[in-house]
């Protein structure tokens, strides 16, 4: 049987519109966007040991590791609040998290304990108090997907880095102030424990804080 011209180039249009639309469903809006900060820089040198040894340093070698790392893996990118040696107050790391729709944000920091014994990490999220002055929806979307990730960030790094893990905190830190992404602040080691500061800069340490990372991000976007 053959279709009067006028119905075959409606069903030859549709079928184009349909083509088309197949194409859009995978496009690259699918990508799950991380944000890393590596904490403080610049003048503000964070934590350090005997003058010589500094945070800001740690956190930046740590980050630039973990983005190159998740970057590799297809559906991820990681893009750093930043990628240098620069002074970024807290207000514009959490600016650009905001304006980057960016579906998590990890603040990689250093401890320092007020005696030498103290050792390990431990990962902080948003307190539920803190949002409850403008707690609708969202913030609470966002608290428990901070904990949900923080979880499984936790069970990774009890996995793979054979430390003392020290456990979830909740905390009412100024990177959450204002941010509207899920977020995890990660305290990866004590700069004034031997031990720890030892393996801060090692590279083995940074891949296996990488792969803990990663591993969490896979299971969280599963
Ligand atoms: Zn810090």
């Amino acid at each position: 049987m053959r279709f009067p011209s006028k119905l075959s180039s409606v069903i030859l249009a549709l079928s184009a519109v349909f083509i088309l639309l197949s194409t859009c469903a995978a496009d690259p809006l699918s990508t799950f966007v991380i944000v890393i900060d590596p904490a403080h820089g610049g003048a503000d040198g964070g934590t350090q040991y005997e003058n010589k040894t500094f945070e800001k340093d740690i956190t930046l070698a740590v980050a630039l590791f973990l983005q190159k790392e998740i970057n590799r893996k297809k559906g991820f990118q990681a893009l750093l609040t930043r990628s240098g040696d620069a002074t970024l107050p807290v207000e514009r790391r959490i600016k650009y998290a905001n304006s980057q729709h960016a579906d998590m944000l990890i603040s990689i920091h250093v401890n320092s304990g007020f005696s030498d014994q103290s050792s390990g990490f431990e990962f902080y999220v948003p307190t539920h108090q803190e949002t409850s002055s403008k707690r609708d929806d969202l913030t609470d979307k966002m608290s428990n997907e901070s904990i949900r990730f923080a979880h499984l960030i936790l069970t990774e790094f009890d996995r793979i880095l054979p430390r003392k893990g020290r456990g979830l905190r909740e905390a009412p830190l100024m990177i959450f102030n204002g941010l509207s992404v899920p977020a995890v602040v990660a305290e990866i080691g004590f700069i004034s424990y031997p031990a720890d500061r030892n393996i801060l800069l090692n590279q083995q340490f940074k891949k296996s804080i990488a792969e803990a990372v990663v591993n969490a991000l896979i299971t969280y976007h599963r």
